[in-house]
């Protein structure tokens, strides 16, 4: 046998869902524990067959908080160690609380750019850019071998030269690239975070109403780029209780807008103001009174607002007065495919019903199919990897040599 088999044991056909084995001298890396994206929120037993829960001496790492890199987690053994970020410890134990859960793991954290050794691999986390906060790329070495998994990564976040850093000095002789081709057969907008933030001011200025923003509370890229547009607009950006807790959570790691910043206010609605108390943290939710507003304040001055919504908190909304009108606007900033699911077609109908002009500002948080092989011949691996995508059979051209694997289909080193 070699002395080092890397097993993809899921993540090879589609997008999401990694789980990626390196195995030496007896010993394991788990490279994320994803749930794939297409598994209904409650399904269990969704850890791939070939993956062996028995083996000891194996670790667990967790690239960045996302679902369909974690959302296994709790479903290997409790033995396993777990490695991550701190900011990542902290994104998936406040995502598992909105759903009443805990996280019964012990994490240890590394630290970007410093290595780790767990039994014989040397481990070297580097902080890239996606639209997750604390994502990270993994440079392992074991046995004479290295290997570099991208994770998920982009080129045009806010936090773009970290990868651009390592492409005018990659790691030297790496044997394998273990790379994600989410957009490859796409032509999604990979605009720069800098491009939206003039696209969100230039809206924000013709428009004579409130302008409603659909976002992702932990894509905390775009977070700052609505805040920053908000401030060269003179207009307030309102968030919701669980925006100002991502917020909250993730001040130690960076200057990051605060609910209790000037110009920026926390909405208040009685459904999840409920869901915290319930929970316990009144404290947290009286704190946020402090610089809050009522959901019916946002029926006036309404040229001042820019103001998140959802589909939970557009009923919170219409329930306070709160309905869109034809001097307002609307932008959905995340994937549009969520929008093609029911809460996502009653929110556009509840737009559509009150004349607000849509006007939808939205980049990837992964990189285009130009940067990934830009960055792909830059490392100049021996083998590429492919994962994380579908249309990894169909576009090759421009890469270093590519070594397809199947799903469970161990690969010697
Ligand atoms: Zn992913
Ligand atoms: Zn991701």
């Amino acid at each position: 046998m070699s002395a080092v088999t890397l097993t993809v044991h899921r993540s090879t056909q589609e997008i999401g869902g990694n789980c990626i084995e390196l195995a030496a001298q007896g010993h394991r890396l788990i490279l994320d524990v994803g749930r794939p994206l297409d598994a209904p929120s409650d399904a269990t037993g969704l850890i791939p067959a070939t993956l062996d829960l028995t083996a000891p001496d194996t670790s667990v790492l967790i690239s960045h908080p996302h679902q369909d890199h974690y959302g296994l987690l709790e479903e290997t053994p409790a033995t396993w160690p777990v490695y991550s970020g701190a900011a990542t410890e902290r994104l998936i134990r406040l995502t598992a609380a909105i759903f009443g859960k805990r996280v019964e793991r012990t994490f240890t954290h590394w630290t970007p750019g410093e290595a780790t050794s767990i039994g014989p691999f040397r481990v070297v986390p580097w902080l890239t850019d996606h639209s997750a906060f604390d994502a990270h790329m993994l440079q392992i070495e074991v046995a004479g071998r290295r290997i570099l998994y991208s994770g998920d990564f982009r080129r045009h976040g806010r936090k773009a030269t970290l990868v651009q850093r390592m492409m005018n000095q990659p790691p030297e002789g790496i044997d394998v690239l273990l790379m994600e081709g989410t957009n490859l057969g796409t032509n999604k907008p990979s605009r720069t975070e800098a491009a939206l933030e003039v696209e969100f001011i230039e809206l924000f200025r013709t428009t004579p109403g409130r302008v409603f923003v659909a976002w992702s509370a932990q894509n905390v890229d775009r977070t700052v780029t609505l805040y920053r547009a908000a401030l060269q607009t003179g207009r307030t950006l309102v968030v919701d209780l669980y925006t100002a807790e991502v917020m909250r959570a993730l001040s130690d790691f960076g200057r990051l807008p605060q609910p209790d910043w000037s110009r920026i206010k926390v909405v208040v609605t009685s459904s999840l103001a409920r869901m915290y108390r319930r929970r316990g943290d009144d404290a947290f939710v009286d704190q946020m009174v402090g610089n809050g507003i009522s959901a019916r304040k946002l029926a006036q001055d309404c040229a001042k607002w820019v103001i998140m919504v959802r589909p939970s908190l557009a009923r919170d909304y219409g329930r306070a007065g709160v309905t869109p009108t034809p001097e307002d606007a609307w932008s959905y900033s995340q994937w549009s495919g969520y929008l093609k699911a029911a809460d996502g077609q009653a929110l556009q109908a509840w737009f559509d019903d009150g004349g607000a002009r849509a006007c939808h500002i939205h980049t990837s948080g992964h990189a285009s199919p130009a940067d990934l092989r830009a960055f792909a011949s830059a490392v100049s691996p021996k083998a590429l990897v492919p994962i994380h995508g579908v249309a990894w059979d169909d576009d090759q051209e421009g890469f270093p040599p590519i070594v397809r694997v199947r799903d469970g289909e161990p690969l010697a080193l």
